[in-house]
């Protein structure tokens, strides 16, 4: 510990980055002089190669001075055979006093100030994603270049890539960050082109401005699909910047491979580096979500009504933030204490509409089917491999739970499957659910989906 603090102090490394590299460090062992720490987490060999690129010279440096005495120091990823990993020294970045304030710069690069790493909240959703992030705000142009960043809406794309931005900002007084999305990109290009005959300055004031910044971000680049000339534009400040070590990161709702409409050529460049990707945030990450939100809003809620909004709101974390600041906003405007029955009565209209009949049991094996994206007759067969049998469980549990029918009936629907089966389906799944977060989200999912309310 008292290495940690020596460490951070004298090396004056941001909150985030220390939370992220330094404190999940754990001694694996140390016997003569040789120190091994274990860097845990679900990044990986991502997270390891980055963490000895960038901290391995400088931890070797502050344990030795702590403990006054020469060590050998290797960082291994959990259960990893012990390899021995050169240590590169890091670079220093030259700092340069400038002076313009933060706040301005801020303003300049396009970004929110409110999107930084310090409020975002890492889940094993978001693990890479995060980590990737931070070590491109940390080392730009250094690491992954370009950073692509994928995933479905609202869940933390913009956060993320905006938190890079404002990370350089705030630690390299000198550097040029400019956040733009493909639409307004776009948008600058049809403008350009439009003008073209009279205005050739503005063109080369256009390609200049993005062409002298060190950080380039791009939010939703799926937007320019089927725009060539954005997309040749946007080639060419690519060529120029990538050239030059200047690190570009963009955003997408999907990979590379699977965007339509966009140059093969640029497809490549996006792949050249590093692709991660965010998920849905499980149970988990959506109650530290809502917790950290509702400490920030003031309010002390209720545990309870924290679960029912993370129950209900599983794929989109606007849409869970937003819950709940309906809730207390509701809360406020009627004075009424917030109970679970208040949030579910507020948040009625948000959850889809209610099912007018009655689930029945082939209503939920079809639902589960096409969440697996398997055949119902599948589901009803006796194929045991797991592919099958695991979402015929859940078919079990599920129409225990939602409809009143006897076992021998749930049996019947799922095709001769006789009562003991499906009890012990039932049960498995039950006990799953509560040691296995994996089942847990996958069912709150499907519950939402067989009934909104
Ligand atoms: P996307 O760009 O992927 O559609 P956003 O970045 O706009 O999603 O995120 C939507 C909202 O959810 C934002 O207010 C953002 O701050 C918040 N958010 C998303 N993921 C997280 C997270 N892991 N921790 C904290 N807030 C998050
Ligand atoms: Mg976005």
């Amino acid at each position: 510990p008292e290495i940690l603090d020596f460490f951070k102090q004298e090396y004056d490394i941001a909150d985030v980055s220390f939370k992220t590299w330094i404190l999940p460090l754990e001694v694996e062992s140390f016997d003569n002089n040789m120190i091994t720490l274990v860097f845990p987490g679900e990044s990986g060999k991502t997270g390891l190669q980055y963490i000895n690129k960038k901290y391995l010279a400088l931890l070797k440096i502050s344990i030795e001075e702590t403990l006054n005495q020469e060590l050998e120091l290797q960082i291994i990823l959990p259960n990893e055979t012990v390899s021995k990993i050169e240590d590169e020294s890091s670079k220093i970045s030259s700092v340069s006093q400038e002076d313009i304030s933060l706040e301005n710069r801020i303003l300049d690069a396009n970004l929110n100030k409110k999107y930084t790493f310090d409020s975002f909240v890492v889940g094993s959703n978001n693990n890479i994603a995060q980590v990737t992030s931070l070590a491109v705000a940390e080392s730009p142009g250094d690491v992954y270049n370009p950073l692509f960043i994928y995933g479905g809406v609202g869940l933390g794309k913009t956060h993320l890539i905006q938190s890079i931005g404002n990370f350089v900002l705030k630690n390299n007084p000198s550097a040029k960050v400019l956040y733009t999305t493909s639409e307004s990109f776009t948008n600058e290009v049809i403008d350009l082109l439009r003008k073209k005959k009279t205005n050739q300055e503005e063109i080369i004031e256009f390609r200049k401005k993005y062409r002298s910044v060190d950080v380039l971000l791009i939010d939703d680049i799926q937007f320019i699909s089927g725009r060539d000339r954005t997309q040749e534009e946007i080639f060419n400040i690519f060529n120029d910047l990538f050239m030059k070590h200047k690190q570009i990161v963009l955003t997408s709702d999907k990979k590379p491979k699977d965007m339509e409409g966009i140059a093969e050529r640029l497809i490549s460049r996006f792949e050249q580096g590093l692709t991660v990707d965010i998920q849905n945030p499980d149970y988990e990450t959506r109650m530290a979500i809502l917790k950290k939100k509702a400490e920030t809003s003031g309010y002390n809620i209720d545990e309870g009504v924290l679960q029912y909004i993370a129950n209900h709101f599983v794929s989109n974390v606007r849409e869970l933030e937003g819950s709940l600041t309906r809730v207390i906003t509701f809360s406020k405007i009627s004075h009424s204490p917030i109970t679970v029955d208040f949030a579910s009565g507020v948040l009625q209209e948000l959850v889809a509409p209610n099912q007018e009949n009655a689930i029945t049991c082939e209503y939920i094996i079809n639902i589960v089917a096409d969440h697996f994206q398997i055949s119902p007759t599948d589901i009803c067969s006796k194929k045991k491999s797991r592919e099958f049998a695991y979402p015929r469980q859940i078919c079990m549990y599920l129409c225990r739970v939602f409809t009143d029918e006897k076992l021998e009936t749930i049996g019947a629907a799922l095709k001769k499957t006789n009562h003991a089966t499906v009890s012990y389906g039932y049960d498995k799944i039950k006990s799953e659910i509560e040691t296995d977060s994996k089942t847990r989200d996958l069912i709150d999912v499907l519950k939402k989906k067989i009934n909104p309310n």
